[in-house]
């Protein structure tokens, strides 16, 4: 069933939820399929920047059709937003989170936008993401060409911010990068514990792809409750299709498409049972 992403974070505990790109029918159904097998949540997760894919009624429509028989939670969630309008029509189309990102901005416009977003969203009961620090950009990132280095959250800074904006969900930055690490990942789990002891709403890691396992555990028995995944999903799936390809030419576009579905959905399980923290 469709909730939004305060109540999801909320019915969980010493765990996380992935939330996981999509851009087409065949990921949703891959990430829907996951959730039906594991019976765990998840995010679906979909970034303006996928508008040329597809609109935001579409998603919601198919994520509907796509859910309606799943009884785990699973949120839609609009990834990445710095323009107010966009997100505004996202909320409209039913989606149950958006994620505000003035984190490129000075710190008091960053409060007064995610404040306004925040008040908007939660007149409709949709849940609010802000972001505070900046990731580096990684190779092979989808989320965004402009690189503004990497900035560290600050954890006094972060109190500041949760209490003057009211978001639901703070993302913050210890060293993760979009897309895939170019050298050793360093992350900072120091930094993390210090913004959990001056913040209690749930904390989000984004970057997800290619982090080593210790360190996403770690993560979260220190305060993560969402994790990003985009570029694995895409970098694994494209590679299997390629295989697919190369071994039969010939393959019909019908069975590539479904091909894709499970692709996508064999990264999404593998992330959904590391998340939960269960073994
Ligand atoms: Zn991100």
């Amino acid at each position: 069933m469709l909730v939004n992403l305060k109540t999801m974070l909320s019915n969980i505990d010493k765990k996380a939820v992935g939330s996981f790109n999509i851009y087409s029918y065949e990921t949703i159904h891959g990430v829907c399929k996951a959730v039906e097998s594991t019976k765990k949540p998840a995010i679906i997760s979909f970034g303006a920047s996928y508008l040329k894919n597809m609109s935001f009624s579409t998603v919601k429509y198919i994520v509907d059709e796509a859910t309606k028989n799943i009884d785990v939670d699973v949120a839609l969630h609009l990834d990445h937003c710095g323009d107010m309008d966009i997100i505004k029509a996202a909320i409209d189309a039913g989606f149950t989170s958006v994620m505000y990102d003035g984190s490129a901005l000075p710190f008091d416009d960053n409060v007064k936008n995610s404040r306004a977003i925040a008040n908007m969203a939660h007149s409709k009961g949709v849940s609010v993401e802000a972001e505070l620090g900046s990731l580096a950009l990684g190779e092979y990132s989808n989320e965004t060409d402009i690189d503004h280095g990497q900035a560290y959250t600050d954890p006094e800074n972060a109190a500041e911010f949760v209490n003057m904006t009211g978001v639901d969900a703070l993302a913050v930055s210890i060293g993760t990068v979009h897309g895939m690490y170019k050298a050793k990942p360093n992350i900072r789990v120091d930094i993390l514990k210090n913004i959990k002891q001056n913040v209690s709403i749930p904390l989000v890691l984004h970057g997800g792809s290619g982090t080593p396992e210790e360190k996403i555990i770690e993560c979260i028995q220190n305060g993560i409750k969402k994790i990003n995944v985009n570029t694995e999903i895409s970098q694994y799936t494209v590679k299997k299709i390629a295989e697919q390809i190369y071994n039969d030419p010939n393959t019909h576009l019908s069975k590539l498409t479904l091909l894709q579905s499970d692709f996508v959905s064999s990264v999404v399980e593998k992330y959904i049972k590391l998340f939960s923290c269960e073994n």
